[in-house]
């Protein structure tokens, strides 16, 4: 079989092959490109160890020299390189204890999580397949490599990754490995909340987010998302709104309503910008906005310029927003204002009217923003300033 490597890739293969080591491509880019799949990062293993890789390249970064990692820079590209290892004993349903560095390719493979990412490529030598991956994809199945059961208890991740990539590639999960990971579902609680959330997201993220049903009936959920129930009509919605992170959080999280969303979201520590934007729309998943363009411009106001679109596009799954949409498309395009910012007048002017600095400038200027929110024309300094002199300077 012959794959194309880019030709960066292949300049460091043949380095390190000039230099009497072996090297291939191997793991998730070997996998994506057979499925013709564009992959995003290549990743390059090799017979070399860390020091003598950084002696063969100029720019290398220390990714992980104890685990046999190193980045090795060109251009504006990077690339891991990493030597054959053999993962110890695992100690903690996470970490190996220990790497050890191996000679043989075999090896390297072996210690890999699933039949698909244990293939390797070299221009040379072709497909190197010891564990039936080629069949595994034309089979359409996630299976592990060697014992589940033994895979899974080593290293309790790879029970979420295997949904993970059954929901990006479609894929069924093989019957041994989809029993060990119902039986070791629970182990999940040994891996970070850092590590969930990110396998979690690409699970949301991907092509068939719809596949978050089996973590609810593999008995993953109870461990990761406690209190979240399965929802097919959730499900389903999933497949119909676009793959971006806020959305498609908002939309799985919805039905534990707002408190509930940001707690869980806490937990698996997300970062405090997506706990604020999902708990938002979260909030205004539901609630009405008519297609009138002072309810709209009210609605934009609180919501926030940037989030409005997000609350339509969340909307749009049980209703028609296409009025709404249109209105605020008017909105935007005449540039009318709906915050602060773009209020004519700042609270410098309201100073210079000979306002005293302090919280009354905050609530003129709000009530200066309701005005224009209702009627845009009014928002002119001249007459913003009038409205200020007369409510507020008397
Ligand atoms: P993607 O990067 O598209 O998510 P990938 O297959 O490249 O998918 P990575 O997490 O980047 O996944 O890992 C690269 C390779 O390292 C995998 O293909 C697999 O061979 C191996 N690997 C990664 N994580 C594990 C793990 N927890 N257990 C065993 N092997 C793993
Ligand atoms: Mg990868």
């Amino acid at each position: 079989m012959f794959l194309k490597l880019p030709p960066k890739v292949v300049r460091i293969l043949n380095v390190l092959q000039n230099h009497g080591y072996e090297a291939f491509a191997v793991g998730g880019c070997v996998r994506d490109t057979v499925l013709g799949r564009a992959p995003d990062d290549w990743d390059i293993t090799t017979s070399a160890h860390p020091q003598e890789v950084k002696h063969l390249f100029v720019r290398t970064v220390d990714t992980g020299l104890a685990h046999g990692t190193v980045t090795v820079l060109l251009g504006e590209d990077s690339y891991e390189v990493t030597t054959y290892r053999i993962d110890g004993a695992y100690e903690d349903h996470r970490h190996p204890s220990q790497v050890q560095f191996s000679a043989e390719l075999a090896e390297d493979l072996r210690r890999r999580d699933f039949t698909i990412n244990a293939m390797a490529y070299n221009q040379e030598q072709g497909l190197v397949d010891l564990f039936g991956g080629m069949q595994d994809l034309q089979k359409k199945r996630i299976c592990c490599v060697g014992d589940a059961h033994e895979r899974f208890q080593e290293d309790a991740l790879r029970i979420l990754r295997a949904v993970r990539f059954s929901a990006q590639l479609g894929f069924s999960i093989e019957s041994d490995t989809e029993e060990a990971l119902r039986e070791l579902a629970q182990s999940l609680s040994y891996v970070s909340e850092e590590r969930i959330q990110s396998e979690l997201v690409k699970l949301l993220l991907s092509a068939h987010p719809d596949y978050v049903l089996r973590l609810f009936d593999t008995g993953i959920a109870s461990v990761i998302l406690p209190e979240m129930e399965a929802s097919e009509e959730t499900a389903r919605s999933l497949c119909r709104i676009p793959s971006e992170k806020p959305l498609r959080l908002a939309l799985f999280l919805h039905a534990l309503g707002e408190k509930k969303a940001e707690r869980l979201l806490r937990l698996l520590k997300f970062d405090n910008h997506t706990i604020d934007t999902v708990r938002k729309l979260v909030r205004w998943r539901k609630e009405p906005i008519t297609a009138n363009p002072a309810c709209v411009r009210r609605a934009a106001a609180k919501i926030g310029i940037h989030l409005f679109p997000m609350v339509l596009q969340m909307q749009e799954i049980d209703r028609d927003v296409s009025e709404i949409r249109a209105v605020w498309e008017e909105v935007v395009r005449e540039g009318q204002c709906i915050s602060l910012n773009s209020l004519a007048v700042s609270g410098n002017d309201l100073i210079a009217l000979g306002m005293k600095p302090g919280q009354r400038i905050g609530k003129a200027l709000n009530e200066l923003l309701k005005e224009v929110l209702e009627k845009p024309e009014y928002n002119t300094r001249e007459y913003l300033l009038e409205s200020v002199k007369r409510k507020w300077l008397q």
